[in-house]
């Protein structure tokens, strides 16, 4: 028995109302029979016009961020209830670009990751090493610390809602994505730690994916590693031809 794939794109701070209809209406036309989930993470301000353009498709709509906290004066932020409120079903936590750009924190994360399992979205938990920590060796080290402060509260049930994303910061937009043998190693150390945390049943069901500048070429190799489960896509994802080849390549490698 293997794991479907999951193939996420992440559009980061692109696209607009237009844009995403004629993108939603294209793709499931394009995707091939095989099972697999697909996934899209917008923009809030698509949100709702995303979810209503998929309604009745095999599309997921999720979110890039999370408020941590439920509601109130926090100007700018969004709440699970929101996100639902608008149809989206999961969100992103942790984006290497939020801990960069916006100063997250690993207990600000570990909160967003409890508030979305709260709120009922699934949180796509992303962990990464910069290209520092790579060269001193430290790989291991900071994602195990990063997976421990972000999920390591977490019981076993609720654990089983989390999605892993491993998004090396030195492969993200560079072109330069992780060779797929670094990437299992990465991937295999991540599905020991909920091995160990919470037993081989989590450990099988979770889906890990890999990120950093997933393309149609890239994901080939990428995606017969037996630990990589899918892909979060940034760059490649906002073009419905390069987007629907790394769905369908991942599909089928995986079924
Ligand atoms: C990302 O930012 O999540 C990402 C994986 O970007 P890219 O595919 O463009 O490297």
């Amino acid at each position: 028995m293997s794991r479907p794939a999951v193939v996420i794109g992440n559009w980061k701070m692109n696209m607009k109302i237009k844009e995403t209809v004629d993108f939603i209406v294209k793709l499931p036309s394009m995707l091939s029979q095989s099972q697999g989930r697909v996934c899209l993470s917008v923009p809030s301000t698509l949100l709702k016009v995303a979810s209503d353009a998929s309604r009745g498709t095999e599309i997921e709509i999720g979110s890039q961020n999370v408020s941590q906290f439920e509601s109130g004066a926090y100007t700018g932020e969004v709440s699970t209830t929101m996100i639902q409120d608008s149809g989206g079903q999961f969100t992103l936590i942790g984006h290497s670009e939020r801990r960069m750009f916006y100063h997250e924190d690993d207990e600000m994360i570990k909160e967003k990751v409890y508030r979305a399992i709260l709120g009922g979205l699934a949180p796509v938990l992303c962990v990464g090493e910069t290209q520092e920590q790579k060269e001193s060796g430290q790989t291991e080290k900071v994602l195990l610390n990063q997976l421990e402060k972000a999920m390591g509260s977490l019981n076993e049930n609720e654990a089983s809602a989390v999605i892993v994303a491993y998004e090396p910061v030195w492969a993200i937009g560079t072109g330069h994505a992780a060779t797929p043998e670094i990437a299992q190693e990465v991937h295999s150390v991540i599905r020991g730690f909920i091995r160990e945390k919470w037993g081989e049943k989590n450990a099988f069901r979770t889906p890990i994916l890999y990120g950093g500048s997933v393309n149609p070429d890239t994901i080939k190799e990428l995606i017969k590693m037996p630990d990589i489960d899918g892909a979060l896509v940034g760059g490649a994802s906002l073009n419905v031809e390069s987007f629907a080849k790394i769905v369908n390549i991942s599909r089928e490698t995986k079924s």
